[in-house]
């Protein structure tokens, strides 16, 4: 029987800790929060792995036996030998973990614990976790796995000294024998994971760490751009004051790898101090662990009166008429329902499963709500929102960073676009032509020189209004010197259209949109809030609860917010790339009294340029590597949530240059 070391009445405020959890604590700490208290799961090739063998173990063990918390008297464990099944479901409250073992064997008398891993065994037994040497030729999580595993088994009265770690990659067997030392190493890690479960927030990610880029969780955790941004905060703020009311006792504010028992940090002083602490550059280069490209794909249903259902591994849609489209299950990663479209509850249910949200749009594009997954129950990141939009000045400042981020990226769409106006013209105008052809034609040289002008002028103004936007010390006067910038965007978008559509676009209107244009942003502004909402509800945000746009009901506001920087990058650039490109043409509309929308073929039109941008791989200006806008988008989000739980003192929204 082992010695009782943990309290049984600290899980009252904690559930069981699965072992398999525990082993990903003495991973990564932040790993086991991000997991174990915030849902967040993905698969890696490890886990897939590992469910492999789950699966495997279940059909090869005769049944799955759940030993509860009675310990076997010794007169009985000769019967039990006999009927043990060779994989064991098991708890433990005195513990206070519960864990599934694939594998038993009983030797001579005594049960030993078999666990496959698939990587390689290390190649020297030197390994510590804290302050506990681990002189074992396992990985430390591999480690504190198996030896749960066996205070388990002997928790249950069975004789357990041994367990067996076969490395499948470098074909090693690991044997590890139960000892005091090993006993008190893991009644650490569960006080150790018990201890983080209680924190609100995550502990700091490791800094420059090997086993980031084998993280499941990266894309979540952001390692590296965490720290860098963290870092850049820590250079421009004072230096942080020692806290003379933490308590000494509390694990210090360092990470790292050698940071195996610490707990979150407590303050955003205690982030900024531990950036400065282990001397993070703010300039550090940040690697590329991170994917710059969506695999997934959305599948946008646009026939009215089509049936959505799930056929295997495929999702079908059908149309009145029989038309049938497939696509790979795996591969989805949202699905958008236009008009009256019907979905087969099990493909609902497969899909919500899956992690995939489903979109409702009217037929003209606007987004009606989303049926999404409860992905993850990160309550503490809500409540972190809430406050900070309770406070004003907060607001204040994260609105600032997205209207003068939003101004940048206007101007730059006129600046691109100025460059295309001047070659395209040189090329009408003849501008290469020899002296006797005729020079160039006066009329369009005009046309150029207005074109020009109007941009110009455009963007001598929109840099005011940014300079005003930069000091507004009230989000009502934000809200104004935005409203300056897109009114001069607006009015000078027509001066780099083609000629042909010039004419069209009257300054910014919708519900209805007055003209083509119109029509065509706000059908690409539509799937933009769509992309929000969506990131929001990955990464656990409210998106009805914004910082710059006021929450009225209905209207998602954050996901609002977060766009706003996107809109002229994302969905401006789309519809000047197809008109450019003649990829819509004027009877692709259905115009009326009313207002103008677009038709089936120009809905299509817009949503294949909309992806096509989605996909296009642009330079983030401060991490330096590549990804796709989608994936953009996504970043956004997750940053501006890490100012929100307090990890990162401002939101810097990325802007094209
Ligand atoms: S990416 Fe690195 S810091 Fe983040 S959870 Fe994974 S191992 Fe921990």
């Amino acid at each position: 029987m082992t010695e009782t070391i943990i309290n049984a009445s600290a899980h009252e405020h904690a559930d069981l800790i699965p072992v398999r959890m525990c082993n990903e604590l003495v991973y990564c700490p932040r790993l086991f929060h991000l997991e174990h208290v915030q849902g967040v799961f993905r698969h890696s090739a490890d886990t897939i792995e590992g469910k492999g063998q789950h699966e495997r173990a279940k059909r090869r063990g005769s049944r799955l036996r759940v030993i509860d918390d009675e310990p076997a008297a010794a007169s009985t464990i000769d019967d039990l030998f006999a009927l043990l099944p060779r994989r064991l479901a098991l708890v433990s409250e005195r513990l206070g973990i519960r864990g599934e073992i694939d594998l038993v064997e009983v030797h001579d008398g005594s049960v030993v614990v078999v666990e496959a891993k698939r990587g390689r065994a290390p190649r020297t037994d030197a390994h510590r976790w804290g302050p506990y040497e681990l002189p074992v030729r396992a990985w430390p999580a591999d480690l504190a796995q198996v030896v749960l595993y066996m205070a388990l088994l002997r928790d249950h009265g069975l004789p357990c000294d041994q367990a067996r770690l076969v490395y499948r990659g470098s074909h090693e067997s690991v044997v590890v024998a139960w000892s005091d030392h090993l006993e008190r190493f893991v009644h650490a890690v569960i006080a150790q994971a018990r201890a983080v479960a209680l924190c609100e927030h995550a502990p700091a990610p490791l800094v420059d760490s090997p086993k980031c880029p084998g993280c499941s969780l990266h894309d979540v955790c952001l390692p590296d751009e965490h720290n860098a941004l963290l870092a850049e905060q820590a250079a421009r703020a004072a230096p942080p004051q020692p806290d003379a009311s933490r308590d000494p006792a509390l694990p210090p504010a360092a990470t790292g790898d050698a940071d195996a028992t610490n707990t979150a940090p407590q303050t955003l002083e205690d982030h900024e101090a531990l950036a400065v602490a282990i001397g993070v550059p703010a300039n550090a280069p940040v690697r590329r662990i991170v994917t710059g490209l969506e695999p997934r794909s959305v599948v946008h249903v646009l026939t009215p009166g089509s049936t959505v259902r799930k056929d295997g591994d495929a999702l079908v849609v059908e149309d009145r008429r029989g038309g049938i489209e497939r696509f790979v299950l795996p591969e989805v990663a949202h699905l958008a329902l236009f008009g009256p479209v019907h979905v087969t509850q099990p493909c609902v249910q497969h899909l919500l499963r899956q992690g995939v949200a489903i979109s409702h749009h009217t037929g003209a594009g606007r987004l009606l709500g989303t049926t999404a997954p409860l992905l993850t129950r990160n309550v503490g990141l809500r409540r972190a929102q809430f406050r900070v939009v309770d406070d004003p000045q907060a607001c204040l400042e994260i609105a600032r960073a997205l209207v003068v981020a939003k101004i940048r990226n206007q101007r730059t769409v006129l600046r691109r676009h100025r460059r295309g106006l001047a070659v395209i013209s040189d090329a009408v105008l003849g501008g290469d032509l020899p002296h006797w052809a005729g020079g160039p034609d006066p009329q369009v040289a005009d046309a150029r020189r207005d074109a020009q002008g109007a941009v110009a002028e455009a963007l001598g103004r929109m840099q005011h209004a940014l300079a005003a936007a930069t000091r507004a010390v009230e989000v009502d006067r934000l809200r104004g010197h935005e409203g300056d910038a897109a009114a001069c965007y607006f009015g000078a978008l027509p001066a780099i259209l083609p000629a042909a559509w010039r004419g069209e676009l009257r300054g910014r209107s919708r519900r209805p949109p007055q003209d083509r244009i119109n029509a065509m942003l706000s059908f690409g502004y539509a799937l933009l809030v769509r992309d929000a909402v969506a990131a929001c509800g990955r990464v656990g945000l409210d998106p009805m609860l914004g910082v710059f746009h006021t929450m009225i009901p209905g209207r998602p506001a954050l996901a609002l917010d977060l766009m706003e920087p996107l809109r002229a990058a994302w969905v401006d650039t789309a519809v000047l790339r197809l008109i450019a490109t003649a990829g819509i043409v004027r009877d692709d509309f259905h115009c009326s009294l009313a207002g103008v929308e677009l038709s089936d073929a120009g809905r299509r039109a817009m949503i294949r340029a909309y992806e096509r941008r989605g996909d296009e791989q642009t330079t983030h200006p401060r991490f330096g590597y590549r990804m796709s806008y989608r994936r953009l988008l996504e970043l956004e989000v997750r940053i501006l949530a890490k100012v929100f739980a307090g990890e990162l003192r401002h939101y810097t929204p990325m802007w094209t240059r």
